[in-house]
C-alpha cells in the first residue's frame, strides 16, 4: 500500500519504521528535518507539507501529531491535508486528542468524501518500536476493516471502540483511571513503609487482595519491588509525568464539556500538575510516589 506519514516524533518513527518493514511505501512529513532524515533513510520518500502528502495520491494517511492544534492545523489548514487529498482515501488519526475535536475533524473529513478514524495507542515508545502497541479505534466497522493491516503492522491489540471519537474517549477514560490508581497505589506503598512496614511484603499482600492493580502488580511505584519497573531505574524511562498530565487534562475538560464530575480525575490532575511545576515532567508517572515519602526513608 501507499501510505503518507506525518509525525515522525518518538511514537510516529518507529510507527512508521514497522510500516515500511510490512513492506508498505512511505511519503512522510514531519516540521523536523531531522525527524525526517531518520525516514529517509531507512526508505521513505521525503514530502515538503501535508498538502504534498495528499497530492502524492496516498492510499491511506496516518498522522502521529502531539496535540489537538496541531492535528487541525495538518487536517484543516489551506496547505492541509483535506484542501489536497482526494476523496475515498481513508485518513487515520493515531494521535492523543480530545474527542470532539476527533468528530469535528472527522466530520470535515466526511464532507470532502474521506473516511476518517481516530486510533489512539497505549504501549508507549517500546511498544512502538516493538511493534505491539494497543489501537483504540473509532469509526464505522467496514472502515475499521479497511485500516486493520495497516494497523496490525504496527500493533498487537486492535480494538474496535464504536463510532469516531471513541477511540479518544477509551484512552483518556483508561488514563485517567491509571493516573488515580498510581496516585492510590503511592499513597498506600508510602503509608505502609511509613508505618513500619517491608515494601516488598506489603506490595505482595496487596497483589493478593483487594487493593491488586496494574499499578501494584506490574507497575509499582516504591522502588526495589519491581525489578522491570522505573521505579528500579530512577524512574527514567516511561510514561514521562507530562504525558499523564497532557492525557488527565484531556479527560477533565471533555468531562467539563458534558457536565460529567470526574473528581478523582481532577484530583489526579492536580497532583501531577503539582509534581510537573517542580520539574519532574520528564520523569516516569510512577515518581509521583516521591510526593508521598518522607526524606528519611527515601
Ligand atoms: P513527539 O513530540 O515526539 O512527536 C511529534 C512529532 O510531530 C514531532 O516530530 C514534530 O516535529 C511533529 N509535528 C508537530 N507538528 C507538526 C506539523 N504541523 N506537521 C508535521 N509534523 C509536525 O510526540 P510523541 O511522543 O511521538 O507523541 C505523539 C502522540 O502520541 C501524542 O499525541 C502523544 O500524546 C501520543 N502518545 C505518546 C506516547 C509516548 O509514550 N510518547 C504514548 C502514547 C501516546
Amino acid at each position: 500500500m501507499n501510505i503518507g506519514f506525518i509525525g515522525l516524533g518518538n511514537m510516529g518513527a518507529p510507527m512508521a519504521l514497522n510500516l515500511l518493514n510490512a513492506g508498505h511505501q512511505l511519503t512522510v512529513f514531519d516540521l523536523s528535518a531531522a525527524a525526517l532524515a531518520t525516514l529517509v533513510d531507512a526508505g521513505a520518500t521525503p514530502a515538503a507539507s501535508p498538502a504534498a502528502i495528499a497530492k502524492g495520491n496516498p492510499d491511506m494517511i496516518v498522522t502521529m501529531l502531539p496535540a489537538a492544534a496541531h492535528v487541525k492545523s495538518v487536517y484543516l489548514a489551506s496547505e492541509g491535508l483535506l484542501n489536497h487529498v482526494r476523496p475515498g482515501v481513508v485518513l487515520l488519526d493515531c494521535s492523543t486528542i480530545d474527542p470532539l475535536t476527533a468528530r469535528e475533524v472527522a466530520k470535515a473529513a466526511a464532507s470532502h468524501g474521506n473516511p476518517m478514524l481516530d486510533a489512539p495507542v497505549s504501549g508507549g515508545t517500546g511498544g512502538a518500536t516493538a511493534g505491539t502497541l494497543t489501537f483504540m479505534v473509532g469509526g464505522t466497522p467496514s472502515d475499521f476493516e479497511h485500516a486493520r493491516p495497516v494497523l496490525e503492522a504496527m500493533g498487537k491489540n486492535i480494538v474496535h471502540c464504536g463510532a469516531v471519537g471513541n477511540g479518544q474517549v477509551a484512552k483518556i477514560a483508561n488514563n485517567m483511571l491509571l493516573g488515580i490508581s498510581m496516585a492510590g497505589v503511592s499513597e498506600a506503598m508510602a503509608l505502609g513503609v511509613a508505618l513500619g512496614m517491608d515494601a516488598s511484603v506489603l506490595a505482595g499482600v496487596i497483589n493478593t487482595s483487594s487493593g491488586r492493580c496494574w499499578s501494584s502488580e506490574v507497575y509499582n511505584p516504591f522502588p526495589g519491588v519491581v525489578a522491570t519497573a522505573p521505579a528500579a531505574r530512577g524512574y527514567s524511562g516511561g510514561f514521562g509525568s507530562d504525558l499523564m498530565l497532557k492525557d488527565l487534562g484531556l479527560a477533565t475538560e471533555a468531562a467539563r464539556q458534558i457536565g460529567q464530575p470526574v473528581l478523582l480525575g481532577g484530583l489526579a490532575q492536580q497532583l501531577y500538575q503539582s509534581f510537573s511545576t517542580q520539574g519532574n515532567g520528564a520523569m516516569d508517572f510512577s515518581a509521583i510516589i516521591n510526593t508521598y515519602r518522607r526524606k528519611a526513608s527515601l
